[in-house]
């Protein structure tokens, strides 16, 4: 596939489409974290001399006061300051001022257009990949850079429209979710791990049936252990249950007997307790230290473990030793250990751990596709 790295970008038009969907309150960005990830992708376009155009989308645009609050007008400012360079910021997604604005860039200059999404209003234009709209945004460009993983998974304008019509390689950002999620899933030193977590069955049923024919050991911890626990036949109390995946799961565990392993002890609201000791009115909320135990005689011999859902109701101090857990014990083990997920990467993060991983994929819907085995269409459509 052909990276940024591929292409001469002197005095070229180079649009780079980057996720600068970062959280704004009140007109201030409060987690400048997305910004910052695609500057080494900006950097290396301006420093190779490139007329950068930068295009995102932020937020959703359902009704024109969704633009106020959804502008990237804050964005530019931000960046700018984290470039140490003025960043040309033009309000509109087409027209002369933006046209006029592109011709006007001089080499190692920086342009961010406005939200993508604005051409949702009215007709979906952005979110629908449509045909013109493509075409236009490839016009104003020589060359088109996707580092926008967390949308790759979706065919949008600003993605597949643009790259079927100009020659296109992937940034830096996307390089490295791949480089570091593939040849785990695909190709991984054994044994292979995966910690599955979570709320529902029903959102992982795709990584479950992927990852189950590629792991050694699938350790299963969080809400969705439960249905696992009820398809068994065991009491679960008031525990978070997915009636509509009892059978799914009744059928992986008898095809995979070995492979899948659930809790043995759990924390509801009253003790911790065993799995067998839960009553009608407990839920259970997190991993018992019994059953932590139980998951480390896996992991300390694997040599690749994914990590996708939290193992307990991890936002509440009380539930969150199952998940704090985990992290301790990967951070003393040497494999790879790759954690994926909006929720994982956050209580990661929060909990400090960080450093114990080999990778944490930023790309929440898009790392969970790629786990489930799908071909991400913005990533595809690159050669
Ligand atoms: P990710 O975003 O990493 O893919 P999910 O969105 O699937 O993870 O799951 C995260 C959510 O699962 C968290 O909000 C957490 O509170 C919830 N959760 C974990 N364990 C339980 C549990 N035992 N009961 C109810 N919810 C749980
Ligand atoms: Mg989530």
């Amino acid at each position: 596939m052909k990276t940024i790295r591929d292409f001469d970008l002197n005095n070229k038009k180079v649009i780079i489409r980057v996720d600068f969907n970062v959280p704004i309150k009140d007109g201030i960005i409060t987690d400048d974290t997305r910004i910052k990830e695609s500057l080494k992708t900006i950097n290396y376009a301006i420093e190779n001399n490139a007329k950068v155009i930068l295009m995102s989308h932020l937020g959703r645009i359902k009704e024109e006061s969704d633009k106020l609050k959804n502008t990237l007008k804050a964005v530019s400012i931000r960046l700018s300051e984290l470039l140490n360079k003025q960043v040309i910021f033009v309000p509109t997604t087409r027209g002369i001022e933006l046209e006029t604005a592109i011709n006007n860039l001089n080499n190692g200059d920086v342009l961010l257009m406005e939200n993508t999404r604005f051409e949702d209003l009215p007709d979906k234009k952005e979110s629908k990949n449509n045909e013109e709209l493509g075409k236009y945004w490839a016009s104003l460009g020589d060359i088109y850079i996707n580092d926008a993983f967390g949308t790759a998974h979706r065919a949008h304008a600003s993605n597949v429209g643009i790259a079927s019509n100009l020659e296109s390689g992937i940034g830096f950002l996307i390089e490295k979710e791949l480089d570091n999620l593939l040849p785990a899933i695909n190709n991984p030193s054994r044994p292979f791990t995966v910690i599955l977590g979570g709320a529902k069955v029903s959102d992982k049923i795709g990584v479950i049936e992927n990852l189950v024919k590629k792991a050694d050991y699938i350790l299963i911890g969080g809400g969705m252990a439960f249905t696992f626990l009820k398809a068994k036949g065991m009491e679960i109390g008031k525990s978070l249950l997915d009636d509509e995946s009892i059978d799914f799961c009744k059928k992986i565990l008898s095809e995979n007997e070995s492979k899948i392993i659930l809790p043995i002890d759990v924390v509801t609201e009253l003790k911790e307790c065993f799995i067998t000791d839960i009553t009608k009115n407990e839920t259970g909320l997190d991993i018992g230290s019994k059953t932590v135990k139980l998951f480390k005689q896996y992991l300390d011999n694997s040599k690749t473990i994914i990590w996708n859902g939290p193992v307990g109701m991890f936002e509440e101090d009380r539930y969150s030793n199952g998940t704090k857990g985990i992290c301790e014990i990967l951070k003393n083990i040497n494999a790879t250990k790759i954690a994926g997920g909006g929720d994982t990467a956050s209580a990661v993060k929060n909990f400090g751990y960080e450093e114990a991983f080999t990778h944490i994929s930023t790309g929440g819907g898009a790392s969970l596709e790629l786990l489930e085995g799908k071909v991400l269409p913005g990533i595809d459509i690159i050669k």
